[in-house]
């Protein structure tokens, strides 16, 4: 996949978020990796999702700096590009306030893993990574320091939001939209009561099963 290539799935990929009900505003953003290339192409800055094409998609180096594009890159271009500098098997990293997973985040509670669905996807809880300024390096490292030997794709990075990762662009779409999914009733199983934990063996084994032979998934 060249870079033209990867400016339509990026661009497309930003419809999901619309589809799914996970931003509001300009709030929220995909980005890909260029397979063989030092570069990925994110969102341009403050630009409605309905007025993104391939074509205005910006193109930056690993280290966020701008390669190509008319548009200053996302504000969260910095965040991306750590991910991608220190985690070489990413290939896609998306980032929301998506509601429910926010709430998490707003609270500095991890999602607990008391559904099969989050033992499939996320092969345990959903953590949440340290509190960040925008600006510098500390969202991207606090993203990298907690994903990095777990097993989510997906961290709430507290009192802000998600980043999701994955081996490519849809991928890191797909743990975005299972994250919210999932904060989403296990806080509605919150207002009634205290969800059941699952055995952590049984995690495992679900989470193996979806990982390495339920389709063909493989995230990362
Ligand atoms: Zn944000």
């Amino acid at each position: 996949m060249n870079v033209d290539a990867m400016r339509k799935v990026v661009s497309d990929l930003h419809a999901e978020l619309v589809r799914y009900g996970l931003v509001a505003w300009t709030a929220g953003n995909v980005s890909g990796r260029v397979p063989g290339e030092e570069l990925f192409v994110i969102k341009p800055s403050g630009v409605s999702y309905d007025e993104l094409s391939p074509e205005n998609m910006v193109v930056c180096d690993l280290d966020g700096d701008l390669v190509e594009g008319a548009h200053a890159p996302s504000s969260d271009t910095a965040a991306h590009a750590y991910v991608y500098r220190n985690m070489p098997e990413v290939g896609g990293v998306v980032h929301t306030h998506s509601t429910y997973a926010s709430a998490w985040a707003a609270r500095g509670e991890s999602v607990p893993c008391v559904l099969t669905a989050m033992a499939d996807e996320f092969g345990g809880e959903i953590p949440v990574g340290p509190f960040a300024l925008i600006g510098d390096d500390s969202i991207g490292q606090g993203v990298v320091s907690t994903l990095k030997g777990h097993r989510s794709p997906a961290v709430l990075m507290r009192n802000h939001g998600v980043f999701s990762i994955g081996k490519d662009p849809k991928a890191a779409v797909k743990a975005a939209v299972m994250c919210e999914d999932v904060a989403r009733t296990v806080h509605v199983a919150r207002q009634l009561g205290t969800p059941l934990p699952i055995a952590r063996d049984d995690v495992d084994r679900l989470y193996d099963r979806y990982q390495n032979v339920y389709g063909q998934r493989s995230p990362r």
